[in-house]
């Protein structure tokens, strides 16, 4: 078999300002580490040996078809505006149309420099792009709207940070790469024809059923809504949450510092780079209505007469804030096996987060263990626990089969941040074995697995990773 990419693309024919044209810079000796069959098979890519593709997603060869260029955005990288973004490290190779009809971006990330790359080198290494990997699909596998990795391909480069690094890229799928940085570039340069072509694009790749710039802004805002409130309910922190990294179609996009909490904690950060706490794991929510403003300000432009639109616009984003939490209040009953509505709930729920906070206990953990009713075991303050579990009690009489509905809504596993970072050191030094192990187990994350206990662990004290970073 020869690889094969069905490709059926539309962003290039947007035009000149939206994009550069870019080949992918060659590598020395491409080697394939990881490739997605499940994924390659749901966008009809047919796969071909593991040399040729390693060759083609390397960026080394192109396949026949694509249309490589690297996109134009700008956006707000902690609050302040940066006019000038765009792809520094990443390449769009076209897109295809999935089996169930919809429709893929495949973009290679970290294939050489584009006029966007400023002081980069366009590359990125081994760890990042295996994180990037293993987290996002794991994401895919919990439910989460996420962009997906369909390959991992060392370069045989060194790659130069702290010091030499082994190279690697990475193929990304997304829904598309349209993020809300796209729209703030040519909203800030007054482009406004481009920002009328882009919202019509936006529209009909994603929102066919969405009226104009505001409908746009109101789906946008769904879209996000249900993203933050399913972080959320897995213990998630983006860790760079800036308007380029906040995405249209509403999937996570850019793992970067990203971490899943071990102990819950509301004010956690692990980004290095993020000293106020600006994306900690309790501000995502009000930073997501933060980005969906960036949003409005940027569509708005395009209207007749924008300060007609600022009332409906602001009311759209003022709804928000509670869209979120009806949904977060959803995924949390769940959690505890609630699928009726009691009007208590919220304080339920919020109490077992107070109790889970001061007795340092570990999120997933907690919750899973409560469908196994060993969750006392997880606190440092078992009769707080003891206490809220007698309440919980009552408030269950209510349902069905609580338990199954938990076992459906509390992952046994999830990628810790330790065991990532295990992994990253032993496949540096050219071992592979907990990178696909963790690969294989994350990819059913409600069921138990054999010989798996030691990935449910939470970290020991020596163990626990205090930061993450951006790794570019
Ligand atoms: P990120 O922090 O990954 O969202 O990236 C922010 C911006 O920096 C984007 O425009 C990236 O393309 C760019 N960038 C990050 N790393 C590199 C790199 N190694 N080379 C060139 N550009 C980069
Ligand atoms: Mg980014």
């Amino acid at each position: 078999m020869v690889l094969h990419i069905p490709f059926d693309n539309t962003f290039a024919k947007l035009g000149p300002g939206f994009f550069t044209p870019q080949q992918p810079e060659p590598v020395a000796a491409p080697r394939m580490i990881a490739f997605n069959q499940i994924l390659a098979d749901l966008l009809q890519v047919t796969s071909g040996d593991l040399q040729e593709m390693a060759v083609t997603f390397a960026g080394n060869q192109l396949p026949e078809g694509a249309e490589p260029l690297a996109q134009v955005y700008a956006g707000h990288q902690f609050g302040n505006y940066n006019p000038q973004l765009g792809d520094g490290r990443a390449i769009l190779l076209g897109e295809v149309l999935g089996r169930e009809g919809r429709r893929y971006d495949i973009q290679l990330k970290g294939a050489g420099r584009t006029p966007y790359s400023r002081q980069g080198d366009g590359r990125a290494w081994l760890g990042p792009v295996l994180r990037e990997y293993l987290v996002s699909e794991a994401m895919h596998a919990l439910g989460i709207p996420t962009t997906r990795a369909l390959a991992a391909v060392a370069t045989g480069d060194t790659v130069w940070r702290e010091g030499g690094l082994p190279g690697a890229v990475l193929t990304r799928v997304s829904a598309s790469h349209l993020r809300v940085g796209t729209f703030q570039y040519f909203a800030a340069r007054g482009e406004i024809a481009a920002l009328k072509t882009l919202t019509t694009y936006a529209i009909a790749r994603h929102y066919p059923q969405a009226e104009g710039p505001l409908g746009l802004l109101r789906a946008v805002r769904d879209a996000q809504a249900g993203l933050i409130a399913a972080w959320m309910s897995v213990g998630f922190i983006h860790g760079v949450m800036n308007t380029d990294n906040c995405s249209i179609s509403g999937e996570t996009i850019d793992y970067g510092p990203c971490a899943f909490m071990d102990q819950y904690r509301a004010e956690q950060v692990f980004s290095s780079i993020d000293r106020t706490g600006r994306y900690a794991y309790a501000n995502q929510p009000n930073i997501a209505v933060w980005n969906l403003a960036q949003l409005a300000t940027a569509l708005i432009q395009q209207l007749e007469d924008p300060q007609s639109a600022v009332e409906e616009a602001t009311a759209i984003i003022h709804a928000m804030p509670s869209l979120i939490e009806a949904e977060w209040l959803r995924l949390f009953r769940r959690k505890i096996g609630l699928v009726t509505v009691a009007r208590d709930d919220l304080d339920l729920i919020s109490d077992l987060l107070e109790v889970m906070a001061e007795g340092q206990a570990d999120f997933t953990n907690t919750f899973r263990a409560m469908t196994e009713g060993s969750a006392k075991d997880q606190f440092l303050n078992p009769e707080a626990y003891e206490a809220w579990r007698q309440r919980w009690m009552q408030r269950r009489k209510a349902e069905q089969d609580p338990d199954a509905v938990m076992r459906l809504s509390n992952p046994i596993y999830i990628p810790r941040n330790h065991r990532i970072e295990e992994m990253i050191s032993a496949a540096v030094a050219g071992d592979f074995a907990l990178f696909e192990r963790l690969n294989t187990t994350l990819s059913t994350p409600f069921q138990k697995q054999a010989n798996c206990e030691d990935l449910r662990r939470p970290p020991s004290q020596s163990e626990v990773v205090t930061a993450t970073f951006c790794g570019t």
